[in-house]
Protein backbone atom coordinates (compact mmCIF):
# COMPACT_ATOMS: atom_id res chain seq x y z
CA UNK A 1 0.00 0.00 0.00
CA UNK A 2 1.26 3.47 -1.27
CA UNK A 3 1.59 6.66 0.84
CA UNK A 4 -1.92 8.22 1.30
CA UNK A 5 -4.00 5.08 0.21
CA UNK A 6 -5.29 4.22 3.75
CA UNK A 7 -8.71 3.72 3.71
CA UNK A 8 -11.34 3.05 6.92
CA UNK A 9 -11.48 -0.79 7.75
CA UNK A 10 -13.67 -2.87 6.25
CA UNK A 11 -13.70 -0.25 3.33
CA UNK A 12 -12.51 -1.01 0.10
CA UNK A 13 -10.06 1.55 -1.72
CA UNK A 14 -12.27 3.95 -4.01
CA UNK A 15 -15.99 4.28 -3.72
CA UNK A 16 -17.24 0.79 -3.76
CA UNK A 17 -18.12 1.37 -0.25
CA UNK A 18 -17.96 -2.53 0.39
CA UNK A 19 -19.43 -3.94 3.81
CA UNK A 20 -18.91 -7.61 4.99
CA UNK A 21 -22.03 -9.00 4.94
CA UNK A 22 -21.40 -12.34 5.94
CA UNK A 23 -18.81 -15.05 5.43
CA UNK A 24 -20.07 -18.16 4.06
CA UNK A 25 -18.11 -21.86 6.04
CA UNK A 26 -19.11 -25.00 4.58
CA UNK A 27 -19.76 -27.79 7.26
CA UNK A 28 -19.28 -31.29 6.91
CA UNK A 29 -20.22 -32.15 10.49
CA UNK A 30 -23.28 -29.81 11.34
CA UNK A 31 -23.24 -31.32 15.04
CA UNK A 32 -19.59 -30.50 15.34
CA UNK A 33 -19.79 -27.01 13.82
CA UNK A 34 -22.88 -26.14 16.41
CA UNK A 35 -20.49 -27.22 19.01
CA UNK A 36 -18.07 -24.69 18.38
CA UNK A 37 -20.19 -21.97 16.81
CA UNK A 38 -22.89 -21.61 19.67
CA UNK A 39 -21.60 -23.95 22.53
CA UNK A 40 -17.91 -23.06 23.03
CA UNK A 41 -18.08 -19.58 21.37
CA UNK A 42 -21.51 -18.95 22.68
CA UNK A 43 -22.97 -17.22 19.74
CA UNK A 44 -27.19 -17.71 18.91
CA UNK A 45 -27.95 -19.62 15.41
CA UNK A 46 -30.81 -18.82 13.56
CA UNK A 47 -33.18 -21.31 12.51
CA UNK A 48 -32.30 -22.71 9.35
CA UNK A 49 -32.73 -21.98 6.16
CA UNK A 50 -33.50 -24.64 3.37
CA UNK A 51 -32.15 -23.22 -0.12
CA UNK A 52 -33.42 -26.20 -1.91
CA UNK A 53 -32.94 -24.94 -5.54
CA UNK A 54 -29.35 -25.78 -3.90
CA UNK A 55 -29.90 -28.42 -1.96
CA UNK A 56 -28.11 -26.57 0.96
CA UNK A 57 -29.53 -25.50 4.28
CA UNK A 58 -27.94 -22.29 6.05
CA UNK A 59 -27.89 -21.85 9.62
CA UNK A 60 -26.78 -17.88 10.22
CA UNK A 61 -24.87 -17.06 13.29
CA UNK A 62 -24.85 -13.37 13.69
CA UNK A 63 -21.64 -11.26 14.86
CA UNK A 64 -21.71 -8.50 14.75
CA UNK A 65 -22.90 -6.33 11.50
CA UNK A 66 -22.32 -9.66 9.80
CA UNK A 67 -23.11 -13.26 10.21
CA UNK A 68 -21.58 -16.47 9.62
CA UNK A 69 -23.57 -18.73 7.41
CA UNK A 70 -22.82 -22.37 8.00
CA UNK A 71 -23.76 -23.94 4.76
CA UNK A 72 -24.96 -27.88 5.12
CA UNK A 73 -25.26 -29.83 1.85
CA UNK A 74 -28.58 -31.92 1.95
CA UNK A 75 -27.98 -34.15 -0.91
CA UNK A 76 -25.02 -35.43 -2.44
CA UNK A 77 -24.80 -33.55 -5.44
CA UNK A 78 -25.43 -30.39 -4.04
CA UNK A 79 -22.44 -27.55 -4.74
CA UNK A 80 -21.24 -27.69 -1.32
CA UNK A 81 -21.18 -31.23 -1.19
CA UNK A 82 -19.03 -31.17 -4.08
CA UNK A 83 -16.98 -28.29 -2.47
CA UNK A 84 -16.82 -30.51 0.61
CA UNK A 85 -15.28 -33.44 -0.95
CA UNK A 86 -12.92 -31.64 -2.88
CA UNK A 87 -11.59 -29.15 -0.08
CA UNK A 88 -13.25 -30.40 3.12
CA UNK A 89 -14.64 -28.27 5.22
CA UNK A 90 -13.83 -24.58 5.67
CA UNK A 91 -14.00 -21.23 4.60
CA UNK A 92 -16.81 -21.41 1.59
CA UNK A 93 -17.05 -17.45 0.45
CA UNK A 94 -17.28 -13.99 1.69
CA UNK A 95 -19.94 -11.89 0.79
CA UNK A 96 -19.22 -8.05 0.50
CA UNK A 97 -22.19 -5.41 0.23
CA UNK A 98 -21.97 -2.60 -2.09
CA UNK A 99 -24.04 0.41 -3.24
CA UNK A 100 -23.33 0.05 -6.64
CA UNK A 101 -23.06 -3.22 -8.06
CA UNK A 102 -22.31 -1.94 -11.66
CA UNK A 103 -19.51 0.38 -10.38
CA UNK A 104 -18.08 -1.83 -8.75
CA UNK A 105 -17.17 -4.60 -11.45
CA UNK A 106 -16.38 -1.71 -13.62
CA UNK A 107 -13.69 -0.38 -11.31
CA UNK A 108 -12.52 -3.99 -11.30
CA UNK A 109 -12.22 -4.62 -14.19
CA UNK A 110 -10.69 -1.83 -15.10
CA UNK A 111 -7.77 -3.18 -12.57
CA UNK A 112 -7.58 -6.57 -14.62
CA UNK A 113 -9.32 -7.92 -11.69
CA UNK A 114 -10.14 -11.58 -12.65
CA UNK A 115 -14.22 -11.73 -12.58
CA UNK A 116 -16.44 -15.14 -12.77
CA UNK A 117 -19.63 -12.80 -13.36
CA UNK A 118 -18.67 -9.81 -15.96
CA UNK A 119 -22.20 -8.53 -14.84
CA UNK A 120 -24.34 -8.44 -12.22
CA UNK A 121 -26.46 -11.55 -12.01
CA UNK A 122 -30.18 -12.31 -9.63
CA UNK A 123 -29.77 -13.42 -6.10
CA UNK A 124 -31.82 -13.81 -3.31
CA UNK A 125 -34.80 -11.21 -2.13
CA UNK A 126 -34.20 -8.98 -5.20
CA UNK A 127 -30.48 -8.26 -4.90
CA UNK A 128 -28.28 -8.27 -7.67
CA UNK A 129 -25.08 -10.26 -7.40
CA UNK A 130 -21.53 -10.82 -8.85
CA UNK A 131 -18.76 -13.51 -7.97
CA UNK A 132 -14.96 -12.49 -8.22
CA UNK A 133 -12.68 -15.44 -8.81
CA UNK A 134 -10.63 -16.44 -5.92
CA UNK A 135 -7.64 -15.81 -7.79
CA UNK A 136 -8.17 -12.37 -7.89
CA UNK A 137 -8.70 -12.34 -4.44
CA UNK A 138 -6.00 -14.27 -2.87
CA UNK A 139 -7.74 -17.63 -2.59
CA UNK A 140 -10.92 -16.52 -1.15
CA UNK A 141 -14.53 -16.90 -3.43
CA UNK A 142 -15.95 -13.00 -2.92
CA UNK A 143 -19.19 -12.42 -3.89
CA UNK A 144 -20.59 -8.80 -4.17
CA UNK A 145 -23.99 -8.35 -3.47
CA UNK A 146 -26.12 -5.10 -3.88
CA UNK A 147 -29.48 -5.36 -1.70
CA UNK A 148 -32.39 -4.45 -3.07
CA UNK A 149 -33.66 -0.92 -1.10
CA UNK A 150 -35.84 -3.24 0.57
CA UNK A 151 -34.07 -6.35 1.25
CA UNK A 152 -30.64 -5.38 3.20
CA UNK A 153 -31.27 -9.10 5.46
CA UNK A 154 -31.26 -11.02 2.05
CA UNK A 155 -28.34 -13.58 1.99
CA UNK A 156 -27.99 -15.72 -1.16
CA UNK A 157 -25.53 -19.10 -0.27
CA UNK A 158 -22.71 -19.87 -2.63
CA UNK A 159 -21.57 -19.48 -6.36
CA UNK A 160 -24.65 -20.86 -7.54
CA UNK A 161 -27.14 -18.99 -6.83
CA UNK A 162 -28.54 -18.33 -10.14
CA UNK A 163 -32.03 -18.05 -9.52
CA UNK A 164 -33.76 -16.24 -6.58
CA UNK A 165 -33.90 -18.38 -3.66
CA UNK A 166 -37.48 -18.50 -2.41
CA UNK A 167 -38.78 -16.05 0.73
CA UNK A 168 -37.11 -16.87 3.84
CA UNK A 169 -39.52 -19.44 5.22
CA UNK A 170 -41.22 -18.62 8.40
CA UNK A 171 -39.80 -20.90 11.24
CA UNK A 172 -41.30 -23.99 10.57
CA UNK A 173 -42.04 -23.21 14.18
CA UNK A 174 -45.74 -22.13 14.02
CA UNK A 175 -45.93 -24.95 15.87
CA UNK A 176 -44.50 -23.93 19.77
CA UNK A 177 -44.27 -26.18 22.57
CA UNK A 178 -44.69 -23.55 25.90
CA UNK A 179 -42.83 -24.34 28.87
CA UNK A 180 -45.71 -25.40 31.46
CA UNK A 181 -45.47 -25.89 35.01
CA UNK A 182 -47.61 -28.71 37.19
CA UNK A 183 -47.36 -28.60 40.74
CA UNK A 184 -47.81 -32.39 42.05
CA UNK A 185 -48.14 -32.85 45.89
CA UNK A 186 -43.77 -32.04 46.75
CA UNK A 187 -43.08 -32.17 43.48
CA UNK A 188 -42.94 -30.03 40.40
CA UNK A 189 -43.70 -31.60 36.51
CA UNK A 190 -42.27 -29.37 33.95
CA UNK A 191 -42.77 -29.91 30.79
CA UNK A 192 -40.17 -29.31 28.02
CA UNK A 193 -39.68 -29.25 24.20
CA UNK A 194 -36.86 -30.84 22.03
CA UNK A 195 -38.50 -29.51 18.79
CA UNK A 196 -40.78 -31.60 16.30
CA UNK A 197 -40.40 -33.55 13.40
CA UNK A 198 -42.76 -36.03 11.31
CA UNK A 199 -43.00 -39.66 10.41
CA UNK A 200 -45.49 -41.99 8.16
CA UNK A 201 -48.96 -40.78 8.91
CA UNK A 202 -49.82 -44.59 8.10
CA UNK A 203 -46.82 -46.16 10.62
CA UNK A 204 -48.65 -43.94 13.29
CA UNK A 205 -51.42 -45.64 13.46
CA UNK A 206 -51.01 -49.11 12.14
CA UNK A 207 -54.28 -50.76 11.28
CA UNK A 208 -56.28 -47.34 11.36
CA UNK A 209 -57.20 -46.49 7.35
CA UNK A 210 -55.64 -43.12 6.79
CA UNK A 211 -59.95 -41.32 6.44
CA UNK A 212 -59.79 -41.90 9.36
CA UNK A 213 -56.86 -40.91 11.10
CA UNK A 214 -55.97 -38.16 9.05
CA UNK A 215 -58.83 -35.57 9.97
CA UNK A 216 -56.75 -35.80 13.51
CA UNK A 217 -53.37 -35.72 12.27
CA UNK A 218 -53.39 -33.96 8.45
CA UNK A 219 -50.60 -35.42 7.01
CA UNK A 220 -47.79 -33.73 4.67
CA UNK A 221 -47.37 -34.13 0.91
CA UNK A 222 -44.83 -37.45 1.79
CA UNK A 223 -47.51 -38.33 3.92
CA UNK A 224 -45.91 -37.70 7.39
CA UNK A 225 -47.49 -36.22 10.39
CA UNK A 226 -45.99 -33.74 12.87
CA UNK A 227 -45.25 -35.13 16.32
CA UNK A 228 -43.28 -33.29 18.92
CA UNK A 229 -40.87 -34.74 21.54
CA UNK A 230 -41.47 -33.45 25.28
CA UNK A 231 -39.08 -34.66 27.73
CA UNK A 232 -40.66 -34.09 31.56
CA UNK A 233 -38.70 -32.58 34.03
CA UNK A 234 -39.34 -34.02 37.45
CA UNK A 235 -38.02 -31.82 40.89
CA UNK A 236 -38.03 -32.97 44.29
CA UNK A 237 -35.65 -34.80 45.96
CA UNK A 238 -33.24 -34.59 43.02
CA UNK A 239 -33.87 -33.16 39.55
CA UNK A 240 -34.74 -35.86 36.82
CA UNK A 241 -35.60 -35.64 33.19
CA UNK A 242 -37.19 -38.17 31.31
CA UNK A 243 -36.41 -38.78 28.13
CA UNK A 244 -34.44 -35.97 25.90
CA UNK A 245 -35.76 -35.56 22.38
CA UNK A 246 -33.26 -36.17 19.49
CA UNK A 247 -30.53 -34.02 20.18
CA UNK A 248 -28.20 -32.42 17.35
CA UNK A 249 -25.99 -35.20 16.59
CA UNK A 250 -27.56 -36.11 13.14
CA UNK A 251 -26.73 -34.99 9.61
CA UNK A 252 -28.97 -33.09 7.35
CA UNK A 253 -30.02 -36.17 5.56
CA UNK A 254 -31.48 -37.07 8.97
CA UNK A 255 -33.37 -33.72 9.25
CA UNK A 256 -34.54 -33.51 5.82
CA UNK A 257 -35.91 -37.53 6.10
CA UNK A 258 -37.47 -36.11 9.87
CA UNK A 259 -38.72 -33.43 8.73
CA UNK A 260 -36.96 -31.95 12.16
CA UNK A 261 -37.53 -28.56 13.22
CA UNK A 262 -35.88 -27.63 16.63
CA UNK A 263 -35.84 -23.68 15.69
CA UNK A 264 -36.77 -23.79 19.44
CA UNK A 265 -35.21 -26.94 21.20
CA UNK A 266 -34.08 -28.71 24.49
CA UNK A 267 -31.55 -26.17 25.72
CA UNK A 268 -34.00 -23.04 24.85
CA UNK A 269 -36.95 -24.89 26.74
CA UNK A 270 -34.58 -25.74 29.82
CA UNK A 271 -33.10 -22.18 29.93
CA UNK A 272 -36.99 -21.18 30.02
CA UNK A 273 -37.65 -23.47 32.91
CA UNK A 274 -35.20 -21.77 34.31
CA UNK A 275 -32.75 -24.65 34.48
CA UNK A 276 -29.15 -25.87 32.67
CA UNK A 277 -28.22 -29.59 32.00
CA UNK A 278 -25.54 -28.82 34.41
CA UNK A 279 -28.89 -29.08 36.78
CA UNK A 280 -30.18 -32.67 35.98
CA UNK A 281 -29.06 -35.23 38.83
CA UNK A 282 -30.97 -37.98 36.72
CA UNK A 283 -31.76 -38.47 33.22
CA UNK A 284 -34.54 -41.62 33.05
CA UNK A 285 -34.85 -43.26 29.80
CA UNK A 286 -38.26 -45.33 28.06
CA UNK A 287 -36.75 -46.60 25.81
CA UNK A 288 -33.83 -45.69 23.40
CA UNK A 289 -34.98 -44.99 20.27
CA UNK A 290 -33.66 -41.64 18.88
CA UNK A 291 -36.20 -39.73 19.72
CA UNK A 292 -36.09 -40.27 23.06
CA UNK A 293 -32.23 -40.82 23.22
CA UNK A 294 -30.89 -38.86 20.61
CA UNK A 295 -30.82 -35.55 23.82
CA UNK A 296 -28.44 -37.98 25.99
CA UNK A 297 -25.69 -37.34 24.59
CA UNK A 298 -23.71 -34.13 22.45
CA UNK A 299 -20.52 -34.41 20.30
CA UNK A 300 -18.01 -32.31 21.56
CA UNK A 301 -15.88 -29.44 19.60
CA UNK A 302 -13.40 -32.74 19.09
CA UNK A 303 -15.87 -34.34 17.15
CA UNK A 304 -16.10 -36.62 20.42
CA UNK A 305 -19.78 -38.24 21.42
CA UNK A 306 -19.96 -37.52 25.13
CA UNK A 307 -22.85 -37.18 27.74
CA UNK A 308 -24.87 -34.38 27.73
CA UNK A 309 -26.20 -33.86 30.85
CA UNK A 310 -22.25 -33.70 32.86
CA UNK A 311 -23.30 -34.28 36.62
CA UNK A 312 -26.56 -36.95 35.62
CA UNK A 313 -26.82 -40.71 36.52
CA UNK A 314 -28.86 -42.14 33.04
CA UNK A 315 -31.04 -44.70 33.92
CA UNK A 316 -31.86 -47.29 31.78
CA UNK A 317 -33.84 -51.00 31.86
CA UNK A 318 -31.27 -53.37 31.05
CA UNK A 319 -33.45 -55.33 28.93
CA UNK A 320 -33.78 -52.44 26.67
CA UNK A 321 -30.09 -51.63 26.81
CA UNK A 322 -29.82 -55.12 25.52
CA UNK A 323 -32.01 -54.51 22.49
CA UNK A 324 -30.74 -51.51 21.69
CA UNK A 325 -27.18 -52.37 21.82
CA UNK A 326 -27.96 -56.05 19.83
CA UNK A 327 -30.52 -54.58 17.54
CA UNK A 328 -31.68 -56.57 14.77
CA UNK A 329 -33.25 -55.77 11.34
CA UNK A 330 -36.36 -54.65 12.22
CA UNK A 331 -35.28 -52.09 14.67
CA UNK A 332 -31.97 -51.03 13.95
CA UNK A 333 -33.23 -47.48 11.95
CA UNK A 334 -34.28 -46.48 15.52
CA UNK A 335 -31.21 -47.71 17.76
CA UNK A 336 -28.09 -44.93 16.96
CA UNK A 337 -25.49 -46.22 19.38
CA UNK A 338 -23.83 -42.94 19.59
CA UNK A 339 -26.78 -41.70 21.97
CA UNK A 340 -26.19 -44.53 24.86
CA UNK A 341 -23.08 -46.71 24.18
CA UNK A 342 -20.68 -43.11 25.45
CA UNK A 343 -22.99 -43.31 28.29
CA UNK A 344 -21.56 -46.47 29.22
CA UNK A 345 -18.09 -45.83 28.65
CA UNK A 346 -18.43 -42.64 30.40
CA UNK A 347 -18.99 -44.89 33.59
CA UNK A 348 -22.45 -42.74 33.81
CA UNK A 349 -24.92 -45.44 32.96
CA UNK A 350 -27.40 -47.69 35.49
CA UNK A 351 -29.11 -50.37 34.59
CA UNK A 352 -32.05 -51.20 36.32
CA UNK A 353 -33.94 -55.03 35.72
CA UNK A 354 -37.70 -54.54 37.47
CA UNK A 355 -40.19 -52.22 38.27
CA UNK A 356 -38.56 -50.11 41.00
CA UNK A 357 -38.30 -46.45 42.13
CA UNK A 358 -36.09 -44.35 41.11
CA UNK A 359 -36.41 -41.15 43.08
CA UNK A 360 -39.07 -40.42 45.98
CA UNK A 361 -42.40 -40.36 43.88
CA UNK A 362 -41.28 -41.88 41.18
CA UNK A 363 -41.39 -45.63 39.67
CA UNK A 364 -40.85 -46.70 36.14
CA UNK A 365 -43.41 -49.98 35.12
CA UNK A 366 -42.76 -51.47 32.12
CA UNK A 367 -45.11 -51.86 29.41
CA UNK A 368 -43.59 -53.81 26.94
CA UNK A 369 -45.01 -53.24 23.19
CA UNK A 370 -43.57 -50.88 21.85
CA UNK A 371 -40.52 -52.26 22.41
CA UNK A 372 -40.32 -55.49 24.85
CA UNK A 373 -38.97 -53.06 27.87
CA UNK A 374 -40.74 -50.41 26.92
CA UNK A 375 -41.69 -48.51 30.29
CA UNK A 376 -43.85 -45.60 31.42
CA UNK A 377 -43.30 -43.31 34.54
CA UNK A 378 -45.74 -43.35 37.35
CA UNK A 379 -45.29 -40.16 39.45
CA UNK A 380 -47.17 -39.63 42.97
CA UNK A 381 -46.86 -37.36 45.37
CA UNK A 382 -49.71 -35.39 48.11
CA UNK A 383 -52.32 -38.44 47.01
CA UNK A 384 -51.79 -36.84 43.14
CA UNK A 385 -50.47 -38.81 40.08
CA UNK A 386 -49.24 -38.42 36.87
CA UNK A 387 -48.06 -40.79 34.40
CA UNK A 388 -45.64 -40.36 31.55
CA UNK A 389 -46.56 -42.35 28.54
CA UNK A 390 -44.15 -42.33 25.90
CA UNK A 391 -45.12 -44.41 23.12
CA UNK A 392 -47.29 -46.24 24.68
CA UNK A 393 -49.68 -43.57 24.15
CA UNK A 394 -47.83 -41.13 21.92
CA UNK A 395 -50.17 -39.03 20.84
CA UNK A 396 -53.79 -38.01 22.28
CA UNK A 397 -54.72 -39.82 19.15
CA UNK A 398 -54.10 -42.65 20.09
CA UNK A 399 -55.91 -43.13 23.43
CA UNK A 400 -58.75 -45.34 21.20
CA UNK A 401 -57.13 -49.12 21.98
CA UNK A 402 -56.64 -50.01 18.47
CA UNK A 403 -55.06 -46.86 17.53
CA UNK A 404 -51.42 -48.72 17.50
CA UNK A 405 -48.20 -47.54 15.48
CA UNK A 406 -46.98 -50.11 13.34
CA UNK A 407 -43.59 -49.31 14.67
CA UNK A 408 -44.54 -51.65 17.67
CA UNK A 409 -42.81 -54.84 18.02
CA UNK A 410 -45.91 -56.31 20.05
CA UNK A 411 -48.46 -54.69 19.40
CA UNK A 412 -50.84 -57.00 21.28
CA UNK A 413 -49.38 -55.96 24.66
CA UNK A 414 -49.40 -52.50 23.62
CA UNK A 415 -53.07 -53.28 23.18
CA UNK A 416 -53.32 -54.48 27.23
CA UNK A 417 -51.21 -52.11 28.67
CA UNK A 418 -52.96 -49.24 27.24
CA UNK A 419 -56.36 -50.71 28.26
CA UNK A 420 -55.35 -50.94 31.68
CA UNK A 421 -53.88 -47.92 32.03
CA UNK A 422 -56.50 -45.58 30.88
CA UNK A 423 -58.70 -47.14 33.31
CA UNK A 424 -56.41 -46.32 36.02
CA UNK A 425 -56.03 -42.70 34.79
CA UNK A 426 -59.83 -42.83 34.70
CA UNK A 427 -60.15 -43.84 38.34
CA UNK A 428 -57.46 -42.18 40.17
CA UNK A 429 -57.78 -38.72 37.79
CA UNK A 430 -54.10 -39.05 36.58
CA UNK A 431 -52.62 -36.24 34.75
CA UNK A 432 -51.04 -37.55 31.59
CA UNK A 433 -47.98 -36.49 29.53
CA UNK A 434 -47.90 -37.16 25.99
CA UNK A 435 -44.54 -37.11 25.12
CA UNK A 436 -45.43 -36.56 20.84
CA UNK A 437 -48.27 -35.04 20.52
CA UNK A 438 -47.92 -31.67 18.60
CA UNK A 439 -50.22 -29.98 20.87
CA UNK A 440 -51.01 -31.30 23.92
CA UNK A 441 -48.39 -31.77 26.57
CA UNK A 442 -51.08 -33.03 29.43
CA UNK A 443 -54.47 -33.65 30.33
CA UNK A 444 -57.17 -36.11 32.38
CA UNK A 445 -58.68 -39.06 30.72
CA UNK A 446 -62.21 -39.64 31.11
CA UNK A 447 -64.86 -42.19 29.20
CA UNK A 448 -67.76 -40.62 27.73
CA UNK A 449 -70.26 -43.33 25.42
CA UNK A 450 -67.51 -45.92 26.75
CA UNK A 451 -64.33 -44.21 24.79
CA UNK A 452 -61.17 -42.67 26.57
CA UNK A 453 -61.21 -38.63 25.76
CA UNK A 454 -59.20 -36.02 26.62
CA UNK A 455 -59.87 -33.19 29.04
CA UNK A 456 -56.55 -31.35 28.52
CA UNK A 457 -54.94 -29.57 31.15
ZN1 LIG B 1 -40.11 -45.37 20.39
ZN1 LIG C 1 -41.18 -42.05 20.26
Amino acid sequence: MTKGTRVPSGRVRGDMKAVLDHVGIAVKDLGAALAFYRDALGLEIEPAEDVPSQRVRAHLVPAGGAHLELLEATAPDSPIAAFLNARGPGLHHITLSVEDLDAAIAQLKARGARLIDERPRPGALGSRIAFIHPSAAHGVLVELKQSSADSRQSTVVGQTSVAPAPERPAPASRLSAPVVRYPLGDLELISVCDGFFRLDGGAMFGVVPKPLWAPKAPPDERNRITLAMRPLIVRGARTMIIDAGVGDKENAKFGEIFGLDRARHLDHTLAEAGLSVEDIDVVLATHLHFDHAGGFTVRGADGRVRPRFPRAQYVVRRGEWEDATHANERNRASYLADNYVPLAEAGVLQLVDDDQTIMPGVRVRRTGGHTMHHQIVMIESGGKAAAYVADLIPTTAHLPNPWIMAYDLYPLETLAAKHALVQEAVEREMLIFFDHDPSVAAGYIRHEDGKPHLIPH
